[in-house]
């Protein structure tokens, strides 16, 4: 088993809790991380491990019970959409009009590490398909 699929396993036995995460600690700047978008609802930072050479990570500034996409409830919904909207906004920000990709992590087989609801955004090379 690959470290990231062992990782997310070991992950998965906190998804439940309501545990702070390291992204409460980003959040709180207790963590430093070097910001690239933020409003009232979505907060957005670089990937401390980046997978591509733009990866940034658009999290909701209050988890609010999205520890994951699955975990959603009607009253998220304006929370998911702006996730969306920040993240195209980020994509002209980072100069990515050619393409990019967004992903969601979801769960123990989609190999989420971080139970706080995450978008990934990654561009500035060639995205390859199928994913792994
Ligand atoms: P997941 O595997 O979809 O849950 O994604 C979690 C992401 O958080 C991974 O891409 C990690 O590299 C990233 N990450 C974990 N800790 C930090 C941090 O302190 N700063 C920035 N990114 C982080």
């Amino acid at each position: 088993m690959a470290d990231e699929e062992a990782a997310a396993q070991a992950a998965a036995s906190l998804q439940d809790t309501g545990a702070p995460t390291v992204f409460d600690k980003v959040l709180k700047k207790e963590i430093p991380s070097t910001a690239v978008y933020e409003d009232d609802l979505v907060y957005a930072f670089r990937d401390i491990s980046p997978q591509a050479p733009v990866h940034i990570l658009i999290i909701p500034k209050h988890r609010d019970g999205l520890t994951q996409l699955i975990k959603a409830e009607e009253r998220h919904k304006e929370v998911l959409g702006h996730l969306l909207y920040a993240a195209k906004l980020i994509a002209v920000q980072e100069g990515l009009e050619d393409g990019y990709r967004l992903v969601i992590n979801d769960g123990p087989n989609g190999c989420q590490s971080v139970y706080h609801l995450h978008v990934h955004l990654l561009g500035g090379r060639q995205m390859r398909w199928p994913p792994g």
